[in-house]
């Protein structure tokens, strides 16, 4: 048996480990950086480097590198040894200096960078960020950096996370600060990101140019057994997937990440894990390790995982749930009901600012989770409505009601609430925690954003989530700061307040028909596109938002906006173009065989048997040869659209993709799959879905 306490955090420079290397006043100064967020004393920076090479060489590590989060939902490395020439003589030592940790220079001209540097001045640098730990993995030292153009715009998602958590963080003091600071003087977000994805064994991968090329399938026929028995979800772990997982925990915990739970999710082959959650920065880096250890832990078991939102049509998409809250400095969650009155009366403070803040903002809040992957689940039947809407639970949503209307709140016992004289009833935790439809829901000290793809980097939504609730605190402390009567106007505030934004709650089925109705007489947005969702980011109102609070500059809006533009066509492009290779190469020409195939033995039959005979065969081939002829019709229409689609520019290519695309591509999957369900399977040469949906065992 593994010792877990020992393993866990063994390959991470952590807190312990700098205490026992670092000489105690660097130690000291290193730790006032990383919560100051200033920079590094050169000298200090030497040190620090040293003692941090030493530890990384006894882990076996040979090369360093700046590990950073470009534009890109995965994180880019460029390794350097540790190696310098002995000065004077030939051989080398092990060196790395303090300039070395503290910044660095990747030539990143092929990452995207939306137009925010010219080729001539391509070299971005990236610079640690001493809050996240740094850690060694296969025989290089990780260090987490931020990656910034040379005027030092941010070209990375780390930078403005790390901008919009200091945001936050500020306005959250202020409020703490009216109310005394009993709860501590100032406050992180906290985020557990629940991670699904696929396993799937890799041999039947590696014959699907879909799946390598785009991470999902691009037709299939539904397979014969799909959900309907509901026997996968939180069954017993099938034994390939129990070895992988346990060997995924065991590489999460030396890295320090605190992999929790596992299980079974609701398709075939779907899978979960959530971490405990930490600090929104170190939860987002983790995720990050997380989703990068389960492709290479996958591969080592001969397995691949799938971190796609929809790998296969019609059955169970994976997302990515972004629990949220409040820690204050002093380890209380802001979004716990408290004890006291005064507790509770900041409580709804904060809840209220929640609320205030997802109402204002559902465009930024649709957009930050839009991408073309994602875009195939939400709305779909298991996921969320593209609509955004706040769930609270009745309990809540009852008292809210009472505050609203100074009635009596009808729970369990009847009472009459006065915030901030009154002590709220207990809220039960585990009723708030049911409505699994809803893309935004209090589970009872937190919320859970559930919009998130599952291959998304949490980076975007924890962005907007920080910014917008900075935003909504602000103003209420803005309001409660020169108010001469504290007490009446919280009240006045919080009630106020549930008035202009209660439209945005919504207990019922989030993926019901009326509700979708019922949103739009709320006025309520519905995005439903990637196409649709994305230009809301350069609104004038949410460029002056990021802007105020520091957490986007104009031009650092408008590269991103670029960005994920070209990202969704170019994902769409790559789509199509990968369609159409595996129509002409395989699909066509296995059809065209099959249909050989029948012609002979029709031919064959009627020699013998005569003319009348071979129905069965006759019948087969009109409609393969009719299916035949549509694809290619169909084919043809594809490809003079994605001719087309190139010649666009950004937005109008994004709408392009959407409209005509995509659903060029959708029916002549209609075809495909009527095909692959009549061609025989041995002229068939792609794996099917049951084949790819029960290949682990
Ligand atoms: P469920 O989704 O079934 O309610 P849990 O309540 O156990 O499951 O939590 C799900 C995720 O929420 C876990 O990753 C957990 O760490 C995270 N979580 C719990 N409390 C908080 C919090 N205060 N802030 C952020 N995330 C949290
Ligand atoms: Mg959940």
């Amino acid at each position: 048996m593994e010792n877990i306490p020992e393993i866990f955090g063994s390959a991470v420079f952590n807190d312990e480990k700098m205490r026992e290397r670092l000489p105690e006043d660097i130690y000291r100064s290193l730790k006032a950086t990383a919560v100051a967020g200033a920079r590094l004393d050169p000298h200090i920076a030497n040190i620090v480097a040293e003692k941090m090479k030493d530890w990384a060489c006894e882990m076996g590590a040979t090369h360093f590198t700046h590990w950073f989060q470009p534009m890109t939902n995965i994180t880019a490395e460029k390794h350097d040894s540790f190696i310098t020439p002995v000065k004077g003589g030939d051989g080398v030592i092990m060196e790395f200096r303090g300039k070395e940790l503290a910044y660095g220079e990747p030539d990143a001209s092929s990452l995207p960078n939306g137009g925010l540097r010219n080729t001539f001045e391509a070299r971005g640098y990236t610079a640690w960020d001493p809050s996240s730990y740094a850690f060694v993995k296969d025989g290089t030292l990780f260090i987490p950096t931020v990656f910034c153009s040379y005027s030092g715009e941010a070209l990375d998602k780390k930078t403005p996370l790390l901008r919009s958590i200091q945001a936050l963080g500020k306005q959250v003091s202020r409020i703490l600060a009216l109310f005394g600071n009993v709860s501590g003087k100032s406050a992180i977000p906290t985020v557990g990101a629940e991670q699904e994805y696929f396993l799937i064994d890799k041999e039947l991968y590696l014959k699907r140019l879909d799946l390598v090329t785009c991470g999902r399938t691009l037709f299939g026929a539904p397979p014969t057994k799909g959900q309907e028995l509901h026997d996968h979800y939180f069954g017993a772990i099938k034994p390939r997937v129990k070895a992988f997982m346990k060997d995924l925990d065991t590489e999460l915990w030396k890295l320090g990440v605190l992999a929790k739970t596992k299980h079974n999710e609701a398709a075939p082959s779907q899978h979960e894990l959530a971490p405990l959650f930490t600090g929104a920065n170190v939860a987002t880096d983790h995720n990050q390790l997380t989703m990068s250890v389960m492709r290479s832990t996958a591969e080592k078991h001969g397995l691949v995982c799938l971190l796609h939102e929809k790998p296969f049509k019609g059955v169970n998409g994976s997302g990515k749930h972004n629990n949220w809250s409040l820690l204050s400095d002093t380890g209380v969650n802001l979004l716990e009901p408290g004890e006291t009155p005064s507790e509770n009366a900041q409580f709804l403070l904060f809840l209220t600012a929640v609320i205030k803040a997802v109402d204002d903002h559902q465009d930024l809040l649709r957009m930050s989770v839009a991408s073309a992957s994602n875009d195939h689940r939400l709305g779909a039947n298991e996921a969320p409505p593209a609509i955004i809407s706040v769930s609270l639970g009745e309990e809540l949503t009852d008292l809210l009601d009472a505050l609203e209307n100074k009635a009596e709140y009808k729970g369990k016992k009847r009472v009459q609430i006065e915030i901030g004289a009154d002590v709220l009833p207990k809220i039960p935790k585990d009723t708030t925690d049911r409505n699994r439809t809803s893309p935004f829901a209090f589970t009872g000290n937190k919320f859970e954003f559930r919009m998130p793809g599952s291959s998304l980097s949490v980076s975007g939504p924890n962005i907007v989530l920080n910014t917008i609730v900075a935003e909504a605190l602000d103003d209420f402390a803005t309001r409660l700061e020169s108010s001469s009567d504290f007490h009446a106007d919280l009240n006045k505030l919080i009630r106020d307040n549930i008035v202009a934004h209660k439209r945005i709650i919504f207990n019922g089925d989030g993926y019901s028909k009326s509700w979708e109705e019922e949103a739009a007489r709320r006025g309520l947005l519905n995005l439903k596109t990637t196409a649709d969702a994305l230009p809301c980011f350069i609104k004038e109102e949410n460029r002056r938002l990021f802007e105020k609070y520091g957490v986007f500059t104009d031009a650092e809006i408008f590269s991103r906006y670029r960005i994920l533009l070209e990202n969704y066509s170019g994902t769409v492009d790559i789509e199509a173009l990968t369609l159409i290779d595996m129509v002409k190469r395989n699909i066509l020409p296995a059809t065209e065989a099959y249909e050989n195939e029948l012609c002979d033995l029709i031919m064959k039959k009627s020699g013998i048997l005569g003319e009348a005979s071979a129905a069965t065969e006759k019948s087969a081939l009109e409609k393969i040869s009719r299916l035949g002829e549509e694809l290619v019709g169909l084919l043809g229409d594809l490809e003079k659209k994605v001719t087309y689609s190139k010649g666009l520019t950004a937005l109008p290519q994004a709408v392009y993709c959407k409209e005509e695309v995509l659903p060029a591509m959708e029916d002549l999957r209609e075809v495909i799959d009527a095909l692959e369900s009549s061609v025989d399977a041995t002229f068939w040469r792609f794996p099917t879905y049951n084949d790819l949906l029960y290949s682990v065992n």
